[in-house]
């Protein structure tokens, strides 16, 4: 058995298509604002890819880029600024930030209508009670990227690796919310392997090279590795190990070229609804 390439790339595109032409009948073009404090190369690379991304949607963005040692106080008042200004209706601070910086107060500080995150308390409890505004990025390109195939949760065991507040928890809420029943494995998790095996759909988010193996996925289940590792010769891979998982799976989500482009495809789709919802 060869599984079927759930091809996030090809779907990202046709997502940022609707969103242009959606943005493109606005009376006024939607905008985002991305923050970055510091110099993380990562971090660097996925503020280039935002700008992009906003160019190919017709979104204005309004880039920052805040030295390491910015204070935090100051950082909590270029938000609120940002909160009260009419072109911006997406509000986004990359992160991780410098240590001196508390997350939580800056995640507090965005506005939760401009939260196109939706890391703010206000919308996390919005998707655990089930009627979000706003999806956190990665689960929800994870949920259209299964839609897109016609893979229904429904009825099914649904095994996420991970439980991180970004992609982990809120990936087995939305799993849970399209009718899967959703086990949550972590790193205290004694039998991961014996977990894994019961996934009809298996999520992966760890960020370990090669934690899921191949004997651990149940022939003919769907995965979806959520994970952006660097291998020894700096090469791109998820936690699953593709090739040997390929014989077993369903469907697979290649790394790169899978969840990636969604979760990118994702935040364009944010702030289209963040705009819609302020005009
Ligand atoms: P994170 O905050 O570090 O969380 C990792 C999770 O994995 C934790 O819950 C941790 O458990 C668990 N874990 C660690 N070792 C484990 C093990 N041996 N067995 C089972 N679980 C284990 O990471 P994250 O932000 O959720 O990101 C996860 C991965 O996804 C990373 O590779 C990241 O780069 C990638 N990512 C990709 C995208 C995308 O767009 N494709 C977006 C976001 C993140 P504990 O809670 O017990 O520590």
């Amino acid at each position: 058995m060869s599984a079927v390439i759930l091809d996030g790339k090809a779907l990202a595109a046709k997502v940022k298509e609707r969103v242009a032409r959606e943005a493109a009948k606005l009376s006024r073009r939607p905008g985002l604002t991305v923050i970055l404090v510091g110099e993380n190369p990562a971090s660097q690379v996925y503020v280039r890819n935002k700008v992009q991304d906003c160019s190919d949607c017709g979104i204005a963005c309004f880039d920052y880029h805040l030295p390491a040692d910015t204070p935090e106080e100051e950082l909590l008042q270029l938000l609120t600024e940002l909160n009260g200004r009419a072109d911006v209706d997406g509000i986004l601070c990359q992160l991780p930030l410098p240590d001196h910086i508390r997350e939580k107060r800056v995640l507090e500080t965005i506005s939760p209508d401009k939260d196109v995150d939706a890391f703010h308390l206000y919308n996390m409890g919005r998707i655990l009670r089930g009627d979000a505004r706003f999806l956190p990025c990665t689960p929800a390109g994870v949920m259209e990227l299964l839609h897109a195939y016609d893979i229904s949760p429904a009825g099914k065991h649904c095994v996420v690796v991970g439980r991180s507040n970004i992609v982990g928890k809120p990936m087995g809420l939305l799993l849970l919310q399209e009718n899967g029943t959703v086990t949550i494995c972590h790193s205290r998790t004694p039998d991961l392997k014996e977990q894994c095996l019961q996934a009809d759909i298996l999520v992966s988010a760890v960020g370990r090279e090669g934690l899921i193996t191949a004997d651990m996925i149940r022939p003919g289940a769907v995965v979806v590795d959520v994970a952006m590792n660097r291998n020894a010769a700096g090469k791109l891979c998820g936690d699953v190990d593709f090739a040997a998982a390929c014989e077993r799976a369903s469907y697979i989500t290649p790394v790169p070229g899978g969840v990636g482009p969604m979760t990118r495809a994702m935040l364009m789709e944010n702030t289209l609804t963040a705009a819609k919802a302020r005009q």
